[in-house]
């Protein structure tokens, strides 16, 4: 049986939850807390890359990042299927790890992927804890959050990832056959995600959040519920001290 996990993070492709979560999961992993990836496709429909290629290289990524479970789900890349049966597949992940929080995909976005994950996750963290759908012991996580991908959004909070930004790129690098690397092959047909205009602006995002709260870098999420929190001063800039 699989260990509860702390924290799942769920993207759509291999890459999306490196590239938008990867500090924060890093910074999770070192401070002992059980990280969980979970890919909905396989990236079949990727431009670069094969499928196969593509999960050996989620699975490094996930090395490095710290994380404790890895696993990947066959929901159509491209062509995202959303119906009871891909709920159905969601809700026995989720009620057999366990996590306390997910990270979910953004809710809106310019890739229809990303938007149908962000439902289909929303939906099944809920009907997982409902008794009466699907098999297994009713579990739902104690919150979603999303992560911020194509579309910009208000962030309902950052995450100071200054101390884990080296990893995340690192973590991004792994995916060789996606990515613009320093020194590397970079063969093949290029993408928007494959240019090093688009590698350079990974680094502008998390340099733009960080700013705004007085750090090197930082991840943005978005909550759809009001945060609770049991001392308003965790909420000075700084953090909790
Ligand atoms: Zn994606």
């Amino acid at each position: 049986m699989t260990t509860k996990l702390d924290i799942l993070a769920v993207g759509a492709h291999p890459d999306d939850v490196e590239l938008c979560v990867g500090g924060t999961l890093a910074l999770e992993a070192r401070k002992g807390r059980r990280i969980g990836i979970l890919h909905l496709t396989s990236g079949e429909a990727g431009t670069r890359g094969s499928a196969e290629q593509r999960r050996s290289e989620a699975e490094r990524a996930a090395e490095i990042l710290g994380a404790a479970h890895v696993e990947f789900l066959d929901f159509g890349d491209g062509a995202f299927r959303t119906g009871e049966a891909e709920e159905e597949a969601l809700i026995e992940c989720l009620r057999r790890l366990r996590p306390e929080l997910v990270l979910s995909p953004t809710p809106a976005d310019r890739h229809p992927d990303h938007a149908r994950a962000h439902a289909l996750v929303r939906d099944a963290a809920f009907y997982a804890g409902l008794a009466r759908r699907g098999m297994g012991e009713p579990y739902r996580p104690a919150a979603v959050f999303s992560y911020m991908q194509h579309h910009h959004f208000e962030p309902s909070f950052l995450v100071d990832v200054s101390e884990t930004w080296d990893t995340k790129i690192e973590a991004i690098e792994a995916y060789e056959s996606q990515l613009y690397t320093p020194g590397g092959d970079n063969e093949g047909p290029q993408t928007k995600i494959s240019t090093p205009e688009f590698r350079a602006s990974i680094d502008g995002r998390g340099a733009h959040f960080g700013l705004l709260i007085n750090v090197g870098f930082a991840e943005p999420f978005w909550s759809p519920t009001p945060l609770a929190v049991a001392d308003p001063m965790w909420l000075l800039p700084g953090g909790i001290r």
